[in-house]
Order: structure tokens, then sequence, then C-alpha cells
């Protein structure tokens, strides 16, 4: 007989889906610091000048 338990190991996958605590600190922190989000493409920036240049830039369209 063999040990078949070893196969599944889909619940290993789990731990990539929660954050740390200091993770969290850093997003939050980063969403702190940079409020203007870009709608397309969810990049973040310090101040709307810079999303604006960078919808004009990259979204140009
Ligand atoms: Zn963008």
């Amino acid at each position: 007989m063999t040990n078949n338990n070893d196969i599944d190991t889909s619940a290993n996958e789990s731990s990539s889906v929660f954050e740390t605590p200091e993770e969290k600190k850093r997003r939050f922190l980063m969403e702190f610091e940079n409020p203007f989000k870009c709608d397309k493409c969810s990049e973040r920036f310090k101040k709307k000048k810079y999303l604006r240049e960078h919808k004009a830039e990259v979204h140009a369209y």
C-alpha cells in the first residue's frame, strides 16, 4: 500500500492570500501617501498633477 495522503496539497496555497500586519501597514501607508489612484491601471500618485500627467502619457486616448 502506498501513502496517497501526500497528493492533496491544495490547502498549502492559502498562505499567499493573507497579508502580514507589516504588509497591511505598508499598503495603508502607501494609500495614505498616494491618494490619487489611476482608475485605468490602479497606479497611485502623491499629487493630482502626477496622476494627470500619467493619464496624459499612458492613457492618452
Ligand atoms: Zn494609469
